[in-house]
């Protein structure tokens, strides 16, 4: 089995967007990511996979806390911005949800606290137990398939 067949089977898996946020000494940084699942209801947990070359590894490992922004999908261009897809500098306006910055207009917002963290592989696994979170009632999800961006109305039309 090579790299690429491995990616297109898990690309079979269709997920929403999320951008990860943290911020350490100030400075707030994003990440696209779309490795997330929910773990527990009691307590509350989550986990997020982050790879081994991003710079978002080790301002987790300092922060020990991050937030997650599930990306609306009017939102496409801010997951680009978080991918490195766009490579000019955008300015993206954030807010604050229990001392984490969020982004603004996100489907939903999560704030967590590192409780655990493994690394598996080339990726490291944070386990988050959610100190707080924040949900839109009325926007439909961003979504990745196939290593490609669509959305619910996309998908609809493809079936009609
Ligand atoms: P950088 O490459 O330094 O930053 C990424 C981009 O975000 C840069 O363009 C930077 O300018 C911008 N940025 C950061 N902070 C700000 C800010 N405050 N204001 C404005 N712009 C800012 N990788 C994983 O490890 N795990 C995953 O689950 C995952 N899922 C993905 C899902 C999708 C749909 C896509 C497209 C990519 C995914 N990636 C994932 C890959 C990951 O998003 C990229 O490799 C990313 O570039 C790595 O980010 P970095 O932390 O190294 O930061």
């Amino acid at each position: 089995m090579d790299d690429r067949q491995f990616r297109n089977a898990m690309g079979k898996f269709a997920t929403g967007v999320n951008v990860i946020t943290t911020e350490v000494d100030g400075d707030i940084h994003g990440m696209t990511a779309n490795a997330f699942m929910s773990v527990s209801l009691d307590p509350k947990l989550v986990v997020i996979s982050i790879g081994e070359n991003a710079s978002m590894l080790e301002k987790v490992r300092k922060s020990k806390k991050y937030a997650i922004n599930i990306l609306s999908q009017n939102q496409k261009e801010l997951s680009m911005i978080f991918a490195g897809q766009i490579k000019e500098d955008r300015n993206v306006s954030f807010e604050s949800l229990a001392d984490l910055p969020v982004i603004k207009g996100a489907n939903t917002q999560i704030s967590c606290e590192v409780v655990n963290e493994h690394v598996e592989g080339d990726h490291t696994l944070f386990i988050g137990k959610v100190i707080d979170l924040k949900l839109q009632e009325c926007s439909d999800p961003l979504l990745f398939y196939k290593g490609k961006y669509t959305s619910l109305d996309e998908t609809e039309e493809a079936v009609m």
